[in-house]
């Protein structure tokens, strides 16, 4: 549906982005060096220091470009407001809900009607959720349940949490899951985590994980209340 094309649209652009900045930042630094060094050699044909020059400030306009594109990739700018989390989770379980039926994943949520607003850009805060929730679909390959339960308030922070009972991950591999392009899956883009590290970074939130392999894993995120009463 609809929703679903959108939120695909915004994780393709994170990822696109990342992936450009990654991919063609590289080999840009490389072609701008030996531009520079063809243009310390002594007694070029006429014409060549020009067209060396030129060629390097071209380089220059393609990096900057990119410098751009990825700024506002990395570091978007939320707009923020009051949002109920159990209809942010409501939205996102209906976009992965025909694969968790397909898979055999439960999907339960507990405590999230009573949990007071957090401030929140409502996008990123669902993109955020949905990155979660694709990975932990992908970590029950044979079934299980998703659980996203709220907890107690604390130091105007909500608490809340989000689990599978997957395959979990070693505490190697729990250590490096945030990094861009850190990824064990074969078609992964190893861009999830990081979008949601992100995220959590630019709402002033936290996020951290317990896992256990063979038994499952949880995301516990801390996020800011609303500010309005
Ligand atoms: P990708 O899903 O493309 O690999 P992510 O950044 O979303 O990229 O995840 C990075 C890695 O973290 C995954 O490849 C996987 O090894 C691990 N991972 C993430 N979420 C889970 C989870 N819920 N259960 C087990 N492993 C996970």
């Amino acid at each position: 549906d609809r929703h679903m094309f959108q939120m695909e649209k915004l994780i393709s652009f994170g990822e696109l982005s990342m992936g450009l900045a990654h991919e063609i930042g590289n080999p840009l630094a490389g072609m701008k060096a030996v531009a520079q060094a063809l243009l310390y050699e002594e007694d070029l044909p006429t014409g060549v220091p020009e067209a060396l020059s030129r060629l390097e400030a071209e380089i220059d306009r393609l990096a900057g470009f990119l410098k751009s594109f990825r700024g506002f990739a990395a570091a978007p700018v939320p707009v923020t407001r009051a949002c109920a989390l159990a209809e942010v989770v409501e939205d996102v379980c209906f976009w992965v809900r025909k694969e968790a039926r397909s898979a055999g994943v439960r999907v339960e949520w507990l405590g999230l009607d009573t949990a007071p607003p957090v401030q929140a850009d409502p996008q990123q805060l669902k993109q955020l959720l949905l990155n979660l929730f694709i990975n932990a679909l992908h970590a029950m390959p044979e079934g299980g349940t998703l659980r996203i339960t709220a907890d107690d308030v604390a130091d105007g922070m909500l608490h809340f949490h989000v689990s599978d009972t997957g395959v979990g991950m070693p505490s190697e591999i729990v250590n490096q899951v945030f990094e861009p392009f850190f990824t064990t899956r074969e078609t992964g883009t190893g861009l999830g985590l990081s979008i949601v590290r992100k995220i959590t970074q630019v709402h002033g939130a936290l996020v951290h994980i317990d896992s256990a392999p063979g038994h499952g894993t949880t995301f516990h995120l801390t996020w800011p209340l609303s500010e309005t009463p």
